[in-house]
This record gives structure tokens, sequence and C-alpha cells, in this order.
């Protein structure tokens, strides 16, 4: 059974074939997914989410995109959801230096306050970075995130870069772009990591893996990951679906 990590069903492009394409997750041997909020409307439809089906879970927090628009009530709005018993994790948050939205103080502060949030309601993060890793690990090191570990979330760093996270209790987790024929690091990642420290994704609706590139993505096709950590690694897709899909449920606290 294969645990996809990260997906945003609370996205509109879902609104219309929801069902449609959670039965196309069960049907390719998806047994959970991480619903990933990161703003108000997609917090709120998070939520509602992990109430209708048991199979879902959420993690709840602020994107670094949008951290200029995160208030104090938004704050505690996101420690007051950590205690439901289906938010598994805090985030996604982190540093996005690709757009100029939030000047960077601002998504510093707001992810060292989320980062804060996390040891104190003791959830496990989740990490967005794009074109900010070495600032990032900075952060998690200053503050001593290690205390919740959490997600490396679609990782495209280097093997170098992805050891220094797994010391700091971090999962590194690998979505679509490990499909594509010209990713180099994602694919020297898979080769070199353990699974014992790597998880699946998607991040759907984007980054769909090779052969929808470009189009809609969605959980089914987290299929298409594993299939090619399989291949990489030389092991049968079945111990890429075990293997990760226990070190989800060990990291969300999720009973086996
Ligand atoms: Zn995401």
């Amino acid at each position: 059974m294969l645990f996809d990590t990260h997906v945003h069903l609370n996205d509109s492009q879902y609104a219309e074939d929801l069902e449609v394409v959670i039965q196309n997750a069960k049907e390719a041997g998806v047994s959970n997914m991480v619903v990933v909020g990161f703003d108000r409307p997609t917090i709120t439809k998070a939520m509602e989410l992990v109430e209708t089906y048991e199979f879902l879970y959420a993690s709840v927090g602020w994107h670094p995109v949008d951290a200029i628009d995160m208030t104090e009530q938004d704050l505690a709005w996101i420690e007051q959801l950590a205690k439901h018993p289906k938010v598994v994790a805090l985030g996604e948050m982190g540093l996005d230096y690709h757009w100029d939205k939030s000047p960077k103080y601002i998504q510093k502060d707001v992810f060292r306050k989320q980062i804060r949030l996390a040891k104190k309601v003791k959830l496990p993060i989740i990490i967005h970075n794009r074109e900010a890793t070495q600032d990032i690990v900075d952060i998690l090191k200053e503050e001593d995130a290690k205390e919740v570990g959490g997600i490396m979330h679609c990782f495209s760093g280097s093997t170098e870069v992805a050891k220094e996270c797994i010391d700091m209790n971090f999962f590194i987790s690998l979505g679509g772009p490990v499909t594509f024929k010209n990713a180099k690091k994602p694919k020297e990642v898979a080769s070199e990591i353990p699974l014992s420290h790597l998880l699946i994704e998607t991040d759907c609706p984007y980054l769909a893996p090779h052969p929808y590139r470009g189009k809609r993505n969605e959980p089914a096709y987290v299929k298409l990951v594993a299939e090619q950590i399989a291949m990489i690694k030389g092991i049968p897709l079945e111990e890429v679906a075990k293997i990760t899909n226990r070190n989800a449920k060990r990291l969300f606290g999720i009973d086996c």
C-alpha cells in the first residue's frame, strides 16, 4: 500500500471530480494521503476533507510565498487545529526565493514562528524550499527543528544536502521529478539515500510524473514515483511501498 505524503486535494482543480480522483488512488493502491493546507481557504478545505474521508490526514501551515499575509490570529488558528486528531504535521512552511511577494525577512520570521509552534504542539514539519537551501538548513539548525523532525517535501537538492537534512531528523520525500529523464539530482538521491529515510509524494495537482508531465497530477500517480525508485534501487515495488508507508506512519504517529 502506498502513502502519498503530500497532496492538495483541497485545490479547486478537483472540485468537479474529487470522487473519481479518490477512486483512482484506491485502485492504484494508495492507502493514505496527507492533504496540505497552506493559507486560510486551503486549510479550511483540508479540514473538511479529513472529516469526510477516514484515510485522509491533514497538515496545516503557512506558505512562504504568502508569509506577508499571515496574522497572529492565523498562527493561533493553526495552533488550535494542531490539536485535531487528524492533523499530523505543520506546514507546508519554509522559504521561497523564486517569488518576491513576501520579503525574505518576513518569510524567515514566519518560518521560525511555525517551527517554534511545531515544537510546542509536538508535530513534525513539512518544508517547502525553492532556491533557499542554505537559509533553510541554517534556520532548521538555529531553531533546533531536529526535536520534531519532518519532511523535505519534493526534494530536489543534492545527496550531500539530503544527508545533512537526515542528520537533522528529516525524511527526504521524492515526487514526480524523479521520473523526469533529465532529473539527475533526484535520481542520484533515490539511488544513494536508503529507503529508511525516503518518502513518496505527488504534490498534486502540480508536478505530474512522466508520462503525465504538464498535466494535472493526482494521487494515483504516486505509484509511478515508487516504481521509479524501485527501478533505480533494483528492488521490488512492494518493498518501496512497504518501507515508505511505514516511514510515513511512524513520522505522523499513525497506528499501523
Ligand atoms: Zn505542496
